[in-house]
């Protein structure tokens, strides 16, 4: 069994730590909230404020933090001159494909095997340990984070190199985005023009507009039992998520040239969602605004 120093046990990096817990690892828990450090606690961790402290005695180094910056820091102030030669490092975070680039040439260069290993689940999916992790990196880094992360999860894809895992996942949320809004128009439309829920859902789930937006995550009540529109938009996935990921799509478009009209315009939509009172909604409750506008 190894010795994990998990940064990060937020919403979703706390029950990540507690399922490698129960499969009988050795972890410290390193977090800035006091709360989540005694919660874990109580889970069997050791905690500590910061994670050069314990380093010396770490194998394998797990994050899960909230954006680039935090893991550009965290790496390069208490990890990278702390941790023993060739300790384990693996990024769950979602940040910038750039930083997540930066970050692990710099841990090759330090003779670290280390991966960007991104998740799809949310709180649910953490808990549960069924995650999908979208990695990148080398094979024998991978090879390495592959044990851990079958704890954490249930479906793992290899996605290529540094920083593909994140390439993998602002890829998917950017589709996921789009997606969610044009069966929501959809919806909104055939309000409109007297069409019942029930009747466009049992066409388009069988024809050609079928996609997971509308048959496990419809926008509408009753459709499906999956659906946050059954508890009044309850997440789920916020908005505020989706935003962040849509704005790191851009980012990535922004510095690779590619053209992402469609995501561009899904940002702003889920931007102005944001700033008028649907942050914490589930992704989903865009619906409410379209209607709207
Ligand atoms: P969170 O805010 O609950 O957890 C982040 C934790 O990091 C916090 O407890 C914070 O105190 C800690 N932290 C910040 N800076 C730190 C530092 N310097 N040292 C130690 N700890 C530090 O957020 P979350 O919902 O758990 O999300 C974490 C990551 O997972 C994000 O990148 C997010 O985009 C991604 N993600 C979240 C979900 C979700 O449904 N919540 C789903 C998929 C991916």
């Amino acid at each position: 069994m190894a010795k994990v120093t998990f940064i990060g046990v937020g919403n979703m990096g706390g029950p990540m730590a507690i399922n490698l817990i129960k499969a009988g690892h050795e972890v410290t828990a390193v977090d800035l909230v006091a709360e989540n450090l005694e919660k874990l606690k109580t889970e069997g961790a050791k905690v500590a404020h910061s994670a050069a402290e314990v380093m010396a005695d770490t194998e394998v180094v797990i994050s899960m933090l909230p954006a680039g910056q935090h893991v550009k820091a965290v790496y390069g102030k208490d990890v990278f001159p702390h941790a023993k030669s060739g300790t384990l490092l693996i990024d769950c975070s979602t940040i910038d494909v750039d930083s997540a680039r930066e970050v692990q040439s710099l841990a090759t260069e330090a003779g670290f095997p280390m991966v960007d290993a991104p998740v799809s689940g949310g709180v649910g999916g953490a808990a549960a340990g069924t995650l999908t992790f979208m990695i990148g990196g080398e094979d024998d880094a991978y090879a390495a984070a592959e044990p851990f992360l079958q704890i954490m999860g249930e479906t793992l894809v290899h996605c290529g190199g540094a920083g593909n895992g994140q390439a993998a996942k602002i890829c998917n949320n950017m589709m996921l985005g789009i997606q969610m809004i044009s069966v929501a128009e959809a919806f909104a439309l055939g309000e409109k023009l007297g069409l019942s829920h029930q009747k466009l859902f049992d066409v388009s789930s069988t024809a050609s507009g079928q996609c997971w937006s509308l048959t496990t995550y419809c926008p509408v009540p009753e459709m499906v039992p999956t659906s946050p529109a059954n508890n009044d938009y309850k997440p789920g996935f916020a908005s505020a998520l989706m935003l962040k990921d849509l704005r790191l799509a851009q980012a990535a478009a922004e510095s690779t040239g590619a053209v992402t009209p469609l995501g561009e315009h899904a940002e702003r939509l889920y931007e102005e969602f944001s700033e008028s009172g649907g942050a914490g909604v589930d992704f989903s409750g865009i619906i409410k605004m379209l209607r709207e506008i």
